[in-house]
């Protein structure tokens, strides 16, 4: 312990002094140490789209490296708002879209730009765990609605009753990671209303805004009455195009709110690697074709991935949208909870899935692991064999 630090004065930040390292990070380096195919942390294994990976080799050697613009290369911003224009139906300038590195870096600015002290953030778990640290670390305070297998529904009454006078910001994910639903109409027109009765601002992650399948169409919230001027859209190029390395993300908002953003962007990361800002802007600009092209292939992993576990007979809860399925423990005949399924399968079956508890801050749900499917069908099937062998060792 250096000079001048008392016993009584641990070193580092409370959010952060006991925190343990993420459950991604920990899975994918249990997978990498025990050579166990990891269906843990949400990445495909494939190379990414040829054309996007040139593009950034092209931009690499012929274009500028050095400070790209401080909100993004106007490029990028302007080829994301074209983008939910033509995809979404959103109208937005470019000067209302900040590029980050990624779209964590979006809510960890989104949330150290808008939370005030003592604000209330309102969240919906099951939660992405890097939520509740950064409303913390922010100066906030999380009110946290849990969510219930089988629908997850939100309800009215429930939503009405987590917000105080105090709340201040909703912070939501659509589609949902780690159940794989897409919210449905009325639950959205419900939080909308929600964030204009109570004048909310929404932070909506919506990293999976095209990884959804089966024709269904991403609904924004900030297209919603009301939205536009209270809304931080949040995307990912690392999901949209397969490429969860490149740490390219954005968040739209309305001028006032996007002035904001910014400034707590600039002393984040500043600037995003131009290269793949510029490769970004491309690829953003594909045909409607490309989009259904890479979700239809998933669609087939998603579909390949459950008939295995299926054939095996594991239960799977429903998939629509995400790189990830959950399965029914219980259901499934297995009499574990998700933290003990999961320490024994990438044990004795060579398999790394995520428990369902680490998405809950309290009382967590118990009883589900998630999957990941964006794999090569040879690493799915025989992902299925091991934990089919696994299944019926059991009974
Ligand atoms: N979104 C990824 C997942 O759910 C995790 C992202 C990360 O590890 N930072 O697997």
């Amino acid at each position: 312990m250096s000079a001048g630090m008392s016993e009584r004065d641990p070193l580092g930040h409370p959010v952060y002094r006991d925190m343990p390292t993420t459950i991604f990070e920990k899975m994918s380096g249990r997978a990498r140490e025990t050579g166990a195919i990891n269906l843990g942390q949400g990445f495909p294994d494939a190379q990414g789209p040829e054309e996007i990976l040139r593009a950034a080799a092209d931009a690499l050697m012929t274009r500028s490296n050095q400070y790209p613009p401080m909100a993004g290369l106007a490029e990028l911003r302007g080829a994301v708002a074209a983008h939910y224009a033509r995809h979404q139906g959103i109208d937005l300038s470019p000067q209302e879209v900040i590029v980050t590195s990624g779209a964590t870096e979006a809510i960890a600015a989104s949330l150290l730009a808008l939370v005030r002290p003592g604000d209330e953030v309102l969240v919906l778990a099951p939660l992405y765990d890097a939520y509740l640290p950064l409303i913390e670390r922010a100066g906030g305070v999380a009110r946290v609605l849990r969510l219930t297998p089988p629908d997850w529904r939100i309800g009215r009454e429930a939503l009405a009753a987590a917000v105080t006078p105090n709340t201040r910001l909703l912070l939501m994910n659509n589609p949902v990671n780690p159940t794989g639903i897409a919210l449905r109409e009325q639950e959205l027109a419900l939080l909308a209303e929600l964030c204009v009765e109570n004048d909310l601002i929404a932070i909506c992650d919506e990293v999976w805004e095209h990884v959804i399948y089966d024709g269904v169409a991403h609904r924004p919230l900030i297209g919603f009455p009301g939205m536009r001027d209270r809304t931080v859209k949040i995307g990912s190029a690392g999901k949209i195009f397969s490429l969860t390395g490149w740490k390219v993300g954005w968040m739209c908002a309305a001028p006032a709110l996007a002035t904001l953003l910014a400034r707590a962007h600039q002393f984040i990361t500043f600037t995003t690697p131009p290269h793949l800002q510029w490769a970004v802007a491309e690829g953003l600009a594909r045909p409607e074709s490309w989009f259904d092209a890479m979700r239809g292939a998933y669609q087939a992993s998603r579909d390949r991935l459950v008939a295995g576990l299926r054939g095996a007979g594991y239960v799977v809860n429903a998939c629509a949208a995400t790189w990830f399925v959950t399965v029914d423990l219980p259901a499934s005949g297995i009499d574990m909870d998700d933290v003990a399924f999961c320490e024994r399968i990438i044990e004795e079956a060579g398999v790394a899935a995520i428990p369902i508890s680490a998405f809950y801050p309290a009382e967590p749900v118990t009883h589900l692991v998630r999957l990941c499917f964006s794999k090569a069908d040879g690493i799915l099937d025989e992902a299925a064999a091991r934990l089919a062998a696994f299944r019926a060792s059991l009974i």
